[in-house]
C-alpha cells in the first residue's frame, strides 16, 4: 500500500454501469482503473448494475456491459449486485435517517415547489429547496410525502479527491436531496450510498461528470456515520476535436472495436490505460507491469483526448506478439472459414501474415487469397501487372518450379531466381506477376511464403491459370 492509502480496511472498489447502452469506452476505462487500484492493493473489484432507470435499463445492455467487461479481461468478485433489487434496503436507509434526526418528511405541493422555482429563476439562482418541514413532523396524515435530507447549510464541505485534489462547496449550496419518492422508491443518489455502504466499497473511482454528486453522496454517508470512501474521479475521454466523446467521433461502444474493428483486447486495455495514465514514456504496458505499476496520483486531471491512430498502433504491437492458433481464429471468425484445415492454413500463414496488419480486419483480408476460388480474380489495379511480357515470364516460371523437387520457400526462391537471372530480369519483375497471378492483388506477403502456404499443386494451377490465359483483345 503507499504512504498515501491510510485506510487499515482491504481495498475494494467497484464499477456501477447504468445498463442503458453498451459499454463505452469511458466506461471501461473507469473499470479498468478499479480493476487495476484492486489488484494492486491485492483487494476486491466489484460490479453493481445500477439498474433502477426501469425504463432505460434493458437486460441487452447488461448483456454487452457484462460481454465487454469479460473480453476486456475485467472479471470482478463474487456476483453482480443489481441496484434495483435491493429497494427495500435503500428505504430502510431513509427510515433510519428520519428516526434519527437527520432526515425529515416533506409534504410540499407541487404548487409550492413550482414558487420556489419561479422565485429561483426571477433572482437568476439555482434552485435550492427550502422545505417548511424540516423541523416540523405535524404533516398531514392522509398525504403523500416525500423523505429528504436534512443536509447541512453551514460551513463548507471539502473533498480530498485523489485526482482533483482538494475540492470544496458551501453547505449553503446544497439543498435538501429527496432520498425516497412519493411512492416510497429510493432515489439514485441515496441507492449509490447505501450499495458502497454495504459492499464495503473503500475507494469510489469513477467519471468526473459524478464530483457534484459526491458532495450530495457525502452527507449521507456522515448523516448515517459510515467511513467516508477515499473519491477519485476522473477525467472525462474527449475525441480528437476535444469534444466531449460521442457517437460523431465514430465508435464509443468497446464492442464496436472488438467487432468492427478488430481491435484486440490486450491492445484497447493498454491503450485505455495510457489514456490518462502513465509511467514514465511507458507506451507498451502489460496486465502485470499495469498491476505493479498502478496508482491513482498519475491519473491526468485534463481530459484525454482519444486517437484511433494511436490504438491501431497498439494494435499492431499486439497483433505480432499474439499467439498464431489465436489470430487464425481470429481471423478465420472474419472469413467465416472455422473447419480444422482452414485453421490449420491461416496458423501456419500468421508468421508471414500478422507483421502487415494494425487490426483484425487487414488480417483477416490479408489472408483471403489463401481460401480464394480459381480463376482467382484480379483486383483492377493489379490487373497492368499482368500486361506486357508479365504472361511469358509467367510461364517460365511455371516451367520451373514445376521441375521444384521439395517444395518450400528456399526452394521455390531458388527455381524463380533462376528465371529471372536467365530472362536478365531483377526479381521483382518475376515475383510481381507472381504475385498478381497467386493473389490477384498487387501487395501480399513475401512471394515465396504465397507460394510455400499455397503448395505446390495450387500454386502451380494459379500460375498456370494466368500464364496460358489470351491477352485480352484491345
Ligand atoms: N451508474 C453511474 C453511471 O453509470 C455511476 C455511478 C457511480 O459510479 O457512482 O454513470
Amino acid at each position: 500500500m503507499s504512504a498515501t492509502d491510510n485506510t487499515t480496511a482491504p481495498v475494494v472498489t467497484r464499477f456501477a454501469p447504468s445498463p442503458t447502452g453498451f459499454l463505452h469506452l469511458g466506461g471501461a476505462r473507469t473499470a479498468l482503473f478499479n480493476w487495476l487500484f484492486a489488484k494492486h492493493h491485492g483487494g476486491k473489484f466489484l460490479l453493481r448494475i445500477e439498474d433502477t432507470d426501469r425504463v432505460r435499463s434493458t437486460q441487452a445492455a447488461i448483456d454487452a456491459i457484462l460481454d465487454g467487461m469479460r473480453w476486456l479481461g475485467l472479471d470482478w468478485d463474487g456476483d453482480a449486485v443489481f441496484q434495483f433489487a435491493r429497494a427495500t434496503r435503500h428505504a430502510e436507509v431513509a427510515n433510519e435517517l428520519v428516526a434519527r434526526g437527520h432526515a425529515y418528511r416533506c409534504w410540499m405541493t407541487p404548487a409550492e415547489i413550482d414558487a420556489q422555482r419561479a422565485a429561483a429563476q426571477a433572482a437568476k439562482q439555482p434552485l435550492r429547496i427550502r422545505s417548511p418541514w424540516r423541523d416540523r413532523t405535524d404533516g398531514p396524515a392522509d398525504r403523500r410525502f416525500v423523505v429528504r435530507l436534512k443536509a447541512p447549510r453551514e460551513g463548507a464541505t471539502t473533498i480530498d479527491d485523489r485526482v482533483q485534489g482538494a475540492v470544496t462547496v458551501q453547505n449553503a449550496e446544497l439543498d435538501d436531496l429527496v432520498l425516497l419518492r412519493s411512492d416510497g422508491t429510493p432515489t439514485y443518489m441515496l441507492a449509490v450510498v447505501v450499495d458502497d455502504h454495504d459492499m464495503s466499497v473503500t475507494h469510489v473511482i469513477r467519471g468526473d461528470d459524478h464530483l457534484n454528486n459526491a458532495f450530495r453522496q457525502l452527507p449521507i454517508i456522515r448523516a448515517m456515520g459510515w467511513p467516508e470512501p477515499t473519491y477519485a474521479h476522473v477525467p472525462m475521454i474527449h475525441g480528437a476535436d476535444g469534444g466531449k466523446l460521442s457517437k460523431r467521433h465514430g465508435a464509443v461502444g468497446v464492442e464496436a472495436y472488438r467487432d468492427e474493428l478488430g481491435i484486440l483486447p490486450e491492445a484497447l486495455d493498454n491503450y485505455l490505460l495510457r489514456l490518462g495514465w502513465g509511467h514514465g514514456d511507458a507506451e507498451i504496458i502489460t496486465r502485470a507491469q499495469a498491476v505493479e505499476w498502478f496508482d491513482l496520483r498519475a491519473v491526468g486531471k485534463a481530459p484525454s483526448r482519444f486517437d484511433l491512430r494511436k490504438l491501431d498502433s497498439l494494435n499492431g504491437h499486439y497483433l505480432r506478439e499474439a499467439g498464431d492458433a489465436r489470430l487464425a481464429a481470429l481471423a478465420g471468425e472474419r472469413l467465416g472459414m472455422s473447419d480444422d484445415p482452414a485453421l490449420d492454413l491461416l496458423t501456419r500463414a500468421m508468421p508471414a501474415l500478422k507483421p502487415r496488419a494494425a487490426n483484425l480486419n487487414e488480417l483477416a483480408d490479408s489472408a483471403h487469397f489463401l481460401f480464394a476460388a480459381r480463376p482467382l480474380d484480379v483486383d483492377a489495379d493489379a490487373a497492368p501487372l499482368l500486361d506486357g511480357d508479365a504472361r511469358a515470364t509467367l510461364a517460365r516460371a511455371h516451367a520451373a518450379l514445376d521441375a521444384v523437387q521439395h517444395w518450400d520457400t528456399e526452394t521455390t526462391e531458388t527455381a524463380v531466381r533462376v528465371v529471372a537471372d536467365a530472362a536478365g530480369l531483377k526479381l521483382g519483375q518475376v515475383a510481381q506477376p507472381l504475385r498478381v497471378a497467386l493473389t490477384g492483388r498487387r501487395a501480399s506477403p513475401g512471394i515465396f511464403d504465397v507460394l510455400a502456404l499455397l503448395g505446390r499443386d495450387e500454386s502451380l494451377a494459379r500460375i498456370a491459370d494466368q500464364a496460358l490465359a489470351e491477352e485480352p483483345a484491345a
